[in-house]
């Protein structure tokens, strides 16, 4: 049987984040997706905006990894040239009680080491930002929007080399733990393939906990339930009247329908948070509606017709839909007793922007 030092499962942005790193000191690494290429999933199915870190839990892995990650990020795409832009967000309140949310956002970004917000007045805003409708905003100059395809093809490209190999339609099938580390099934455009591994770490995204599920002697009580929970986008077609990027205050499982830009300058709103029980990408274009009524409460001249149903995509959320918080869970022996098995389990936002410190935490955890 061939054997590898390393099997990481899923090329998604953070699959890719933990093989580049890894294949710094590891000769072998195998990273294997079931797609036909990277990054089909939710690291192509997001907003690419580079979060500042403002709203998570102190001392949650959110927060520490999106700040650390954050400053990493900017550090790579300007060593790799990877197309981005620190764009800044406005984050806007109309009317005191929205106000007074704002003020407790500022204190919850200070205390996640967030010192960089500055209070925009309603005469300052009008002058900047003439399309906006708010009495005030908080400005966050370190928020940002990258190209995030460019950054996964210049992971792969760093990881390959290194010696790390990249192998697409290649399905994790399941795992046997042994005195060496795993026996390791795949499937291979309909080939089984058994190699062992020293370490195997499942950074499957939607599908962590089924691949969790299929490694012997992972104890099942450590494994969490996944939610899916939808984001719709709409496209706004035609020249943005916005900058920046503009942030509602947040909802309980999302950042609020927010306007937001790619690189090449095209706005789009959204996401929303809709829980479903399967993965299922479709928009239904009656959401039309509730996106106008959000978006009109800080854009009040928009124009209905320009804005078109974009993409979805979903979030492994591990808070159910009447839950609070849920955190990152990365999972390493210490937590879950299986030597050589580290389980990154609902990575959901900001993990494009905390990848690269979410890779760095797998190392130490090795
Ligand atoms: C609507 C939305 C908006 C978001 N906006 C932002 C944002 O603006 N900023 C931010 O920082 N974060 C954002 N996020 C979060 C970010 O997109 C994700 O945290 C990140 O993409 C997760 O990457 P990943 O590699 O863990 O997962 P994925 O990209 O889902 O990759 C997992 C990979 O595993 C593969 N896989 C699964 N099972 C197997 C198997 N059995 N065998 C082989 N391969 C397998 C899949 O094919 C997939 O390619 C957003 C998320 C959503 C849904």
């Amino acid at each position: 049987m061939d054997s590898v030092d390393i099997i990481v499962v899923g090329a998604g942005v953070v699959g890719l984040a933990i093989a580049a790193r890894l294949s710094r000191k590891y000769s072998q690494v195998l990273l294997v997706d079931k797609n036909a290429s990277f990054g089909e999933e939710t690291s192509s199915r997001n907003s690419e905006v580079i979060h500042a870190g403002i709203y998570y839990p102190e001392n949650s892995l959110k927060a520490k990894l999106c700040v650390k990650g954050k400053h990493q990020l900017y550090q790579y795409c300007l060593q790799r040239h990877i197309p981005h832009q620190k764009v800044g967000k406005l984050l806007v309140a109309n009317g005191v009680t929205e106000e007074a949310d704002l003020a407790n956002i500022e204190i919850q970004a200070q205390r996640n080491g967030v010192n960089d917000l500055i209070w925009q007045s309603k005469a300052q805003l009008k002058c900047s930002t003439p399309a906006l409708a708010a009495s005030s905003a908080l400005l966050s100059p370190s928020t940002g929007i990258i190209d995030t395809h460019s950054y996964m093809q210049s992971l792969l490209a760093e990881a390959q080399n290194n010696a790390a190999t990249f192998v697409a339609r290649t399905q994790f099938v399941s795992a046997q733990a042994n005195s060496q580390g795993f026996e390791v099934n795949l499937n291979s455009q309909r080939d089984n393939i058994t190699l062992q591994c020293k370490w195997l770490i499942n950074s499957a995204g939607l599908h962590a906990t089924t691949v969790a599920h299929a490694i012997e002697d992972m104890p099942t009580h450590h494994i969490p339930i996944v939610h899916y929970c939808r984001g719709h986008y709409f496209s706004y077609h035609g020249k943005s009247p916005f900058q920046q990027l503009i942030y509602p205050i947040p909802s309980a499982h999302g950042l609020g329908i927010h306007a937001s830009l790619d690189i090449a300058g095209q706005l789009k709103f959204g996401p929303d948070t809709e829980y479903i029980d399967d993965i299922d990408y479709e928009i239904n274009p009656s959401l039309k509606a509730k996106f106008v009524n959000a978006i009109t409460k800080y854009f009040p001249e928009l124009d209905t017709t320009r804005l078109k149903p974009d993409y979805a995509g979903i979030r492994p959320k591990l808070q159910a839909v009447n839950e609070d918080f849920k955190d990152f869970d990365i999972q390493g022996k210490k937590t879950h007793g299986v030597a050589g098995l580290i389980n990154l389990f609902g990575i959901d936002s900001p993990g494009l922007t905390s990848s690269l410190a979410i890779a760095e935490y797998v190392d130490n955890l090795m």
